[in-house]
């Protein structure tokens, strides 16, 4: 719809009775509330509706809690998961004091890494094509550990943590790293996956591929054709939705955490990544290393060099660093290479076109808030091009059989959440550039982070710890 009226209007003959209205929390969830459709009056997508703030993860305290959300018109959609007739509208959240758009929303931190970007002249819109991957499994049962209060899963897809296996037909399930990629019925979800790229494309998502990853029984992969960032932080929220809805209605549950088996690939979000002036992909160059253009060379040097603090925001979680080890396809080295899938940034060599020209980083997960990792990740990059930071040489040898004398002189991901957290209080002065990021945001991620997840972890003994130190 062109207009809030002619939008109303639409909701209206079509049927519509609820309205459902969407925000991004501050780690990366949608959260919703409903209103019914008439209350969705012209004068809505310019108040907004008021909702409090206090409970939401990340947001405001609770003597301030009073905060707006304003409809963007864009992102509608009807929302295919209600049994009643409801439009879908992602929200921009306001502070109803003074009208802004409120600095802690996610989104709105994407939207300002999109004007950032035009304001330094170099680029007039970045493209991003993340690869996200997850796993799709029967069930999932968690139980709680007596001695360590600790939670595990158990889960029907047979090989998984506990050993055990309730499934039948297992001789047709793939074992570890054997998934990528047979034909049913070793592939036993192709269905469920063809469904959640369908519902994608009906609801104005464009998918480019599904397809069965390296992982056991259930691992997924669906790219979505490239878009802008705040477009793609929509889109990266859609394809998570839909794929936990549809998956549900196929009687099997989806998780996006990074590594939920020990000793078998973990699930990343390789984001795919280009920036464009007047039509044209500065990041091409028929002359240059994998024919890459300079400003790419600089882009993938700003990557590189604050790889650490970006870990952060693009790998947030305790859960992310147990898939950033060796022997996985997840990189650990700051290193660029063509091909290379053991780099931080590999550049694909699918195709020599120019428009095709782009690098793939390949640390972040799916565990990353989509809005927050994508501009972090562009203003790295920007950080690289306006201070011309040379990447150094490629390295194209397989980065896991390097010595340990090799490996010295090159820079790795942080090893842990709580790494990443320092790495990121040392580094983020290329965040606040165009006032993308606030220093307030900064704050608060790393102590959100580190309160409510990297402590919550360490300090709860692991059912490992009781197999390593129960008798010693
Ligand atoms: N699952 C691997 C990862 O954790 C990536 C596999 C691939 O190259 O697509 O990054
Ligand atoms: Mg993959
Ligand atoms: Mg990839």
């Amino acid at each position: 719809a062109a207009s809030p009226r002619e939008l109303i209007e639409a909701a209206r003959s079509q049927g519509v009775v609820m309205v459902d209205l969407k925000f991004v929390d501050v780690p990366g969830q949608w959260q919703h509330f409903h209103v019914p459709i008439d209350q969705l009056t012209e004068q809505a997508f310019v108040e907004g509706f008021g909702f409090d703030g206090s409970s939401i993860r990340g947001f405001q305290a609770i003597n301030e809690s009073d905060m707006l959300l304003v409809p963007d018109l864009a992102t509608a959609f009807i929302d295919p998961f209600y049994s009643h007739r409801t439009l879908s509208l992602v929200c921009e959240v306001r502070d109803p004091e003074t009208g802004r758009p409120y600095e802690r929303d996610p989104r709105y931190i994407a939207r300002k890494a999109e004007a950032y970007l035009r304001a330094t002249g170099i680029a007039d819109v970045s493209y991003w094509g993340p690869e996200a991957e997850f796993f799709i499994l029967d069930s999932a049962r968690f139980h709680q550990d007596q001695h360590s209060g600790y939670y595990f899963v158990d889960s029907d897809e047979g090989f998984w943590n506990s050993g055990r296996d309730h499934t039948p037909n297992a001789g047709h399930r793939p074992r570890y790293k054997e998934g990528y990629f047979p034909v049913p019925p070793v592939d036993s979800v192709s269905d469920v996956r063809a469904d959640i790229a369908l519902t994608l494309q009906s609801l104005g998502v464009p998918v480019e591929t599904h397809h069965h990853e390296v992982a056991t029984a259930g691992q997924a992969e669906v790219d979505l054709r490239y878009a802008s960032l705040t477009a793609m932080g929509d889109r990266v929220m859609m394809l998570k939705y839909v794929a936990k809805n549809v998956a549900r209605r196929h009687g099997k549950t989806v998780t996006f955490m990074p590594k939920p088996l020990f000793g078998d690939n973990g699930s990343g979000m390789h984001t795919h990544q280009s920036l464009w002036k007047d039509g044209r992909n500065l990041f091409y160059d028929k002359d240059g290393y994998a024919g890459l253009s300079e400003t790419a060379r600089y882009y993938i040097g700003g990557l590189l060099a604050h790889g650490r603090a970006l870990a952060a925001l693009c790998s947030p979680t305790t859960n992310s660093y147990k898939r950033l080890v060796p022997g996985f396809e997840a990189p650990v080295n700051l290193v660029y290479s063509k091909r290379n899938r053991s780099a931080a940034v590999r550049i694909p060599m699918y195709s020599q076109a120019p428009a095709a020209r782009r690098i793939e980083y390949r640390p972040p997960d799916p565990s990353a808030n989509p809005y927050l990792a994508f501009a972090a990740m562009l203003l790295a990059g920007l950080d690289g091009i306006e201070n011309r930071i040379d990447p150094g040489d490629p390295v194209d040898r397989d980065l896991y059989s390097l010595t340990p004398a090799e490996l010295l002189s090159i820079r790795s991901l942080p090893g842990s959440l709580e790494e990443a957290l320092e790495a990121l209080q040392d580094d983020y002065h290329f965040l606040l550039k165009g006032g993308v990021f606030t220093k307030d945001f900064i704050d608060l991620w790393i102590a959100y982070k580190r309160q409510r997840e990297a402590l919550a972890v360490s300090t709860r003994p692991h059912p490992w710890e009781f197999v390593l130190y129960f008798d010693v």
